[in-house]
């Protein structure tokens, strides 16, 4: 574990700082504050510590040794995952599924703070900002009769699928990789509009087109994992 002394903590903050206005802030990434009161934040200095070993694996074993020394009843430090996926900092995780981190051997329990030039590749924050209006809204549920695009649950009336339960319509993303404004969201029960939809893209019938995110894959069985590793290879070997 690095032991590090509070001014080598200041000076990291200073240039994490600096990196921060130049390559993430305009990117949405959020810089935590390095002091609430006398006191060092959880989140500042677990990015400090990823910082020190910039590019090298960290596991959660020795960020909460870390972080100890500052707040002893700390048992389980979660900052590590919240920087990269709530703050857009590109920490990978290797609880995550991640093929990236797979990829560079970072095992479950293991973080990797791997650019200061970029986010986090899932970073959604930017994404969530919506831009409709209420009209706008009020107007698209009025094309859609106030029905579930997907499952045509009427909203104020209970829910096709699941009767208990009163459908309220919410805006569904259609692309998940672009905003989502008009044209790009549909309404969707909240029963429809699951987080794992993520994985998905849908038409304006709140119809499945494609995957959004190939880590739909690795929920498949081995057959259709294989399957798919050996039509992708043939597809792109020719290439
Ligand atoms: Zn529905």
């Amino acid at each position: 574990m690095l032991n590090l002394t509070d001014s080598e903590i200041e000076r990291a903050y200073e240039e994490l700082k600096e990196i921060h206005k130049n390559n993430l802030e305009d990117l949405g990434v959020k810089l935590p504050r390095l002091r609430r009161g006398n006191n060092f934040t959880k989140y500042a200095l677990v990015l400090i510590y990823l910082y020190k070993k910039f590019n090298q694996k960290v596991s959660k074993t020795e960020l909460t040794k870390f972080i100890k020394k500052f707040y002893p009843d700390t048992n389980d430090v979660q900052q590590a995952r919240h920087l990269g996926a709530q703050k857009g900092w590109y920490i990978l995780s290797g609880t995550r599924g991640d093929l990236e981190a797979k990829k560079l051997g970072i095992n479950s329990g293991e973080y990797q703070l791997i650019s200061l030039e970029t986010h986090y590749p899932n970073f959604t924050q930017m994404r969530r900002e919506t831009n409709v209006s209420e009209d706008d809204w009020e107007q698209l549920k009025e094309d859609y009769n106030f029905r579930c695009a997907t499952c045509g649950s009427k909203e104020g009336e209970p829910n096709f699928h699941y009767p208990s339960s009163i459908t309220k319509l919410q805006k569904g993303h259609m692309n998940p990789d672009k905003s989502p404004t008009i044209g790009n969201i549909i309404p969707q029960c909240e029963k429809c509009n699951r987080p794992d939809r993520n994985y998905f893209e849908y038409d304006k019938k709140g119809r499945v087109i494609r995957i959004a995110d190939p880590k739909f894959i690795l929920k498949s069985n081995e057959k259709i994992q294989k399957k798919m590793y050996e039509f992708l290879k043939l597809e792109y070997d020719n290439k």
